[in-house]
């Protein structure tokens, strides 16, 4: 690939002229934000003939939608056995279809022709950080079989060939999923939208809207708007237009690095061309511009330079790829998600010609999308499908507490995570050098002559299970470990 992943052009980077609305005007439908939510939105509504008015406060793709990743997978962000409990095996089929159309929605746009050096890739791998074999399978079947989603188990071998840690176990590899320049992804969604006619405004903040009207009225500083339709796709920085919804999002920022090249030796170690995510949510990372690494991991519910990060990311790297060794970090970036507090986006109608398309979280790629398509149909076809995410409610997301609490829980499932992960490493080890010891023994007693029929006393048979390492001894080395991860990855 020739362009790099990093070189988003001046115009991309929105060094170009931008337009801001100076003039009142008339729309079908005036969408407010322009990341991917705002876009996708604008994009599909455009193309079914609506005329279309964006209205951004800053510049395309200024938070997360121009600061992310790219990996694009099926599914939200709330895990699809909880979906199930919440909502039924076959809504949360029907969601999980959307989920996939959202993706494809984006697959379909991010075609080279479209958005030239956009690099699509397809695989994504997620990796289990503790031995849970046995959950795999009855997670793959359900994928595969009930929600039509190709997935491959992989064994702990097949992992550690790919990734030359001890750090992972099983993973899931899902042929399907793909990865993109997420960066330069929000600025082609923009050029398309324009192209399919619909108009972007930039450095330009709606201060307040009134939707009471069949013809509800936008306002901006200098220009104001008349739409039949309204979508509040702000996420956590609507601000004035409708403040309540703002506060039913937990804003968490996200924060990535990318290494300088590492030549070659980052392909012996990390083999899978694709992003690789853990299961707990804490790593994700994959190879950019042939020999970088790119790396997602820490987060907070404050707004932090992300500069600040590049320690805790290059250290981040160094525990789970110890021969990487030290790796310098030439770039950060981040932004700030909405999370919901039942971990569903927000998409559908509040109120006659007033939508939401917020709250997607760490997975905006494909539930964006998703938005874009069913709340552009909704207006334009009739399509109700929106309808599916009413038990999704609007629930406050705590204000200040929440953000506290929101910070704390974070932490605690990452402590977790560290503490499970180390614990299953230590199992594994624990097992390994049963094994070793009762080879040595067998060894020793043919070389006696002695057979294993009578094995001394104290001495386990050796068809015996291995030893569970009693308590108190497994706990504190893993503790150990963990608490020095937990050093690292705040
Ligand atoms: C580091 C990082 C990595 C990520 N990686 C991935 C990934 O690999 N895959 C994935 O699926 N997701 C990923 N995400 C999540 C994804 O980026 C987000 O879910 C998505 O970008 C949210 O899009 P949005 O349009 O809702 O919000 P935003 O990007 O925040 O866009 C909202 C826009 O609305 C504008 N706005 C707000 N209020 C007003 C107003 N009153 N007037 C005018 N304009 C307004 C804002 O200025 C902003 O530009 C990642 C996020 C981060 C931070």
């Amino acid at each position: 690939m020739s362009e790099t992943f990093t070189s988003v052009s001046q115009e991309e980077a929105g060094f170009r002229q931008r337009a801001r609305l100076s003039f009142d005007l008339d729309a079908d439908i005036c969408v407010i934000g322009a990341g991917l939510a705002g876009l996708s939105i604008a994009l599909e509504a455009a193309r079914l003939g609506a005329s279309v008015a964006v209205l951004e406060g800053r510049h395309i793709g200024w938070n997360a939608s121009g600061n992310q990743f790219g990996t694009v997978m099926p599914g939200f962000a709330l895990p699809l056995t909880d979906l199930i409990e919440r909502i039924g095996f076959e809504d949360a089929g029907e969601l999980w279809s959307l989920s996939k159309e959202g993706a494809e929605f984006v697959r379909a746009n991010a075609t080279e022709e479209n958005m030239p050096g956009i690099g699509l890739t397809d695989g994504v791998l997620e990796i289990s950080n503790v031995d849970a074999g046995d959950r795999l399978i009855s997670r793959l079947q359900m994928l595969n079989e009930d929600f039509d989603t190709e997935a491959e188990g992989w064994q702990v071998d097949r992992v550690r060939e790919s990734l030359k840690t001890d750090r992972y176990f099983h993973g899931v590899y899902y042929p399907k999923a793909f990865q993109v320049d997420g960066r330069k992804y929000v600025h082609g969604l923009a050029a398309l939208a324009r192209r399919a006619g619909a108009r972007i405004f930039e450095d330009t903040p709606v201060v307040s809207i009134d939707h009471s009207g069949i013809r509800k009225r936008i306002v901006t500083p200098s220009a104001r708007l008349r739409a039949s339709q309204i979508v509040l796709a702000g996420n956590i920085h609507l601000g004035a237009p409708l403040r309540r919804l703002s506060e039913t999002l937990l804003p968490v920022w996200r924060y990535a690095g990318i290494t300088a090249p590492l030549g070659e030796r980052l392909h012996e170690i990390i083999g899978f061309k694709g992003s690789v995510m853990d299961s707990d949510g804490v790593d994700h990372f994959r190879i950019v511009d042939g020999d970088r690494l790119m790396w997602e991991s820490p987060e907070t519910t404050w707004a932090a330079q992300p500069r600040r990060f590049a320690g805790s990311v290059r250290r981040r790297i160094r525990s789970i790829f110890p021969e990487l060794g030290d790796v310098e970090i030439s770039e950060m970036f981040g932004g700030v998600t909405g999370q919901t507090v039942h971990g569903m986006p927000q998409i559908g109608q509040l109120r006659k010609g007033l939508w939401v398309a917020s709250g997607f979280g760490r997975q905006g790629m494909n539930t964006s999308a998703m938005a874009g398509q069913l709340i552009a149909r909704s207006i334009l076809q009739g399509d109700e499908r929106w309808k599916l995410f009413s038990p999704f409610e609007l629930v406050w997301a705590g204000g200040i507490t929440g953000r506290v609490a929101g910070q704390l829980v974070g932490m605690w499932g990452r402590a977790s995570s560290a503490a499970a992960g180390s614990l299953a490493r230590y199992r594994e080890r624990a097992r390994v050098k049963d094994r070793e010891r009762e080879a040595r023994l067998a060894e020793a007693n043919r070389a006696a002559g002695t057979g294993p029929r009578h094995p001394p006393a104290g001495i386990r048979p050796r068809m015996a299970p291995p030893a569970q390492p009693a308590a108190a001894e497994e706990a504190e080395p893993a503790a150990q470990e963990a608490s020095r991860e937990q050093g690292v990855s705040q």
